[in-house]
């Protein structure tokens, strides 16, 4: 009889002979926009630590000094005894940087938006859900079951005829978006979204897991400021150097989480040293606007060498600027030669991207330099030049 092991040694060889082979490789963020990888140095160009908080001293002090003072651990849920002042103190710091009523903290993005997207649904039953082709993973898994209206990416005329046809006879609508798509590089437009929004009489939500520290006012996110974003998401892996999410929104809204979000009830809180490396970063991020600046030229700077090399980058306006390649196997080629040239940049592949579109996304760090971007464009036309797709 075949033992479970059996069967899944099956299953990954079927995995594998699908090219589709994935595995762990240690890694470790080093000073100046490197990483060490098989005791070696190279340029990264993989992580998503936009402003270089990840290894900023304030972050890991502060991180050490709430677990000194109130342990490893928040010991229970928060509606059992894992509310301390420090969850409010840091939810009360993140409503007010992102300039809305109220905010609530959750483990990590991808478990806020699964948590979060069938508690709306709850609270709205029967609604249609009208969802950008390119959506994060971790919305899917909050979708799951659900039936969606997948609109063309950032095609708001094509979203517009989708309320239309779909969401007419329905009792509610709700509108799922990225403000930074993470493997394009480019915006929503959130203000004609809510204006979509509020004509449909549909709820919008924004996903700023790549916008939040980057961009908008003091690095506060595209939806800052944009009056009809009904749930704001974020995560803290990401720019601010650190880990767990939030959810920003009307105290309403807040309030609906902690009685109807299983995945918030029935999880442990986020312990000290999370919360403190947050509140350190909420410290730093709204006054880092020469490190936003400087991210934004070296996005210019890269995407103007790419199309010289020919290469298209996706509508990227942003610290994310993938490079097109088309084939998997040419990506993957690709980005093994550029690490030969001392280059970490992912080969990113379907599921994760549409098939065709493979791609090295490059995630540009506020610790690179002009010369990082140069030497990365210097080793392209070398790196893609035993067959390149474009
Ligand atoms: N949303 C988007 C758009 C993301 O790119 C990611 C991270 N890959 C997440 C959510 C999940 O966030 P986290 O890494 O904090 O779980």
């Amino acid at each position: 009889m075949a033992t479970f092991d059996d069967r899944l040694a099956e299953a990954l060889a079927a995995v594998r002979s699908r090219g589709r082979w994935r595995e762990l490789k240690p890694a470790a963020l080093a000073p100046g926009g490197r990483i060490v990888r098989d005791g070696r140095a190279l340029v990264d160009f993989s992580s998503n630590d936009y402003l270089g908080l990840a290894s900023h001293p304030l972050l890991a002090e502060r991180a050490g000094e709430w677990a000194q003072r109130l342990g490893a651990g928040a010991g229970a849920s928060r509606l059992v005894t894992g509310t301390g002042d420090a969850h409010l103190a840091v939810e009360a710091r993140i409503a007010a940087f992102k300039g809305t009523e109220a905010a609530l903290l959750f483990a990590s993005g991808w478990q806020a938006n699964a948590a979060v997207l069938p508690a709306l649904l709850a609270a709205l039953p029967g609604a249609a859900v009208f969802t950008d082709r390119l959506v994060h993973a971790s919305m899917h898994a909050g979708l799951a079951g659900v039936r969606q209206h997948r609109f063309r990416h950032n095609d708001l005329t094509h979203l517009a005829e989708l309320l239309e046809r779909h969401g007419q006879a329905t009792p509610a609508r709700l509108i799922v978006v990225e403000s930074v798509y993470s493997m394009d590089g480019d915006r929503a437009d959130v203000a004609a979204l809510a204006q979509l929004a509020r004509q449909h009489d549909a709820m919008l939500m924004v996903d700023e897991a790549h916008a939040t520290g980057v961009l908008g006012d003091r690095g506060a996110g595209l939806c800052a400021g944009v009056a009809g974003v009904d749930v704001v998401m974020g995560t803290f892996s990401k720019a601010f150097g650190g880990f767990g999410a939030y959810i920003a929104g009307s105290a309403a809204l807040r309030d609906w989480l902690v009685n109807a979000a299983s995945g918030f009830i029935f999880s442990t809180a986020p312990p000290p040293a999370v919360l403190g490396a947050i509140d350190a970063a909420l410290d730093l991020v709204p006054a880092m606007d020469a490190e936003r600046a400087h991210l934004a030229a070296l996005g210019d700077r890269l995407r103007a060498g790419l199309a010289a090399q020919g290469f298209a980058c996706a509508g990227s306006s942003t610290q994310i600027v993938p490079a097109l390649v088309g084939g998997e196997a040419d990506a993957l080629a690709l980005a093994e030669r550029l690490a030969a040239h001392g280059m970490l940049a992912a080969a990113i592949r379907p599921p994760t991207v549409p098939a065709g579109t493979s791609r090295l996304r490059l995630a540009l760090r506020a610790t690179h330099s002009a010369a990082d971007i140069d030497a990365l464009l210097a080793a392209l036309p070398a790196a893609s030049a035993a067959g390149r797709a474009p």
